[in-house]
């Protein structure tokens, strides 16, 4: 049965900066079900890892909510104190990062750390409590756990160590888990291990999961939902399938095509031109309008809103119509497609 596990509501976040207050997510609105992978993909700078934190209360001091709630167990967690939301952290919802070994405590040994959230959110005994955590690491696929347990962090590989984070986060047996890049720190073979048993666990513990990633290889193993950021802002949400078969955004249809293909030459290789641009200088219009090749007058002076076209379905662009076309004209301002050497609008077909 599906289950809606987190239901995030128009969050809006923003940083207290020398030059002002930067908006860093603008009125983002999205809900994870159980046993699901949802994607959230972007370039650096689009606001990803701020949802995140942001959900979690875990922004700098600099950083304020400034709207929005994220209900769980339909109770706004936003509106928690301190102690209410320390409680939730790593019992209901648990957070893994791309850089493990930043999370753990280097002087402390791994089994010391994963016991204490274990004591402390499921209210087990220190005996049980370490037989909860060796079962844990044997359940992420580390050989000789009672080892591990023992070790200190720096004593482990870095596989080694994205596993014993994920045994750390699913310990306490949360509803959600958050991964932030949890594989980019790591090599293509454990990459994929690590990706497998994040899967695996989903199915046995019924977790619904966010995935936050640049990596859209991974997003098309991984998720049945992705959610595309581009300044703060949701600018297309979608299935995977349909997402990957039919991507409506023009961020999005760029973001596909710079994927590299096998046999790609490096002449077809697609790039989105130019870059995130700074939040305390957003364009006034469509904020991908500068790098949008589709860009018509209208892009330029009005922010298109988030429209949905669908259950699963909602993209923010002037030129897709009420039936989910898109229908821009590619102007050409690529070099390599004035050439027509290559066309972005080419490559989506064709493949
Ligand atoms: Fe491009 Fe205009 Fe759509 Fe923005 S609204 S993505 S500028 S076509």
């Amino acid at each position: 049965m599906v289950e809606k596990l987190l239901d995030v509501k128009d969050l809006t976040t923003q940083f207290k900066m020398d030059k002002g207050n930067l908006v860093a997510i603008n009125h983002i609105s999205f809900h994870i079900n159980n046993e699901e992978v949802v994607g959230l993909v972007g370039e650096s700078g689009s606001g990803k890892s701020v949802t995140s934190l942001s959900m979690l209360k875990l922004l700098p001091q600099n950083g304020e909510i400034i709207s929005g709630e994220v209900l769980l167990n339909n109770e706004d967690i936003l509106k928690y104190d301190k102690k209410q939301i320390r409680k939730i952290r790593g019992k209901d919802i648990a957070m893994i990062f791309q850089d493990p070994m930043s999370a753990l405590n280097p002087v402390l040994r791994v089994g010391n750390q994963m016991m204490e959230p274990i004591m402390l959110h499921l209210g087990y005994s220190k005996e049980r409590a370490k037989e909860h955590a060796i079962n844990m690491l044997k359940e992420v696929g580390i050989p000789a756990a009672e080892d591990v347990f023992n070790r200190y962090p720096h004593q482990l590989s870095g596989g080694m160590t994205q596993r014993v984070m994920i045994a750390m986060g699913l310990s306490s047996k949360p509803k959600v888990l958050i991964a932030d890049e949890p594989t980019t720190a790591l090599d293509v073979t454990i990459q994929a291990q690590v990706l497998e048993l994040m899967l695996e666990l989903k199915k046995t513990n019924k977790v619904g999961i966010l995935l936050i990633t640049h990596d859209l290889g991974v997003v098309a193993e991984m998720c049945d939902r992705v959610i595309v950021m581009y300044c703060g802002r949701i600018v297309e949400s979608a299935e995977v399938l349909e997402l990957f078969e039919n991507p409506l955004h023009p961020y999005t249809r760029g973001l596909i095509a710079s994927v590299p293909k096998i046999g790609q030459s490096e002449e077809e290789l697609h790039y989105i031109r130019g870059r995130v641009p700074d939040l305390s200088q957003l364009p006034k219009g469509c904020k991908f309008a500068p790098r949008c090749d589709y860009a018509i007058d209208k892009c330029l002076n009005e922010e298109p809103i988030l429209r949905k076209l669908g259950e699963q379905r909602e993209v923010r662009c002037h030129l897709v119509n009420e039936r989910g076309d898109f229908i821009g004209s590619c102007i050409g301002r690529i070099k390599k497609c004035r050439k027509e050497i290559y066309c972005l609008q080419k490559t989506i077909w064709r493949n």
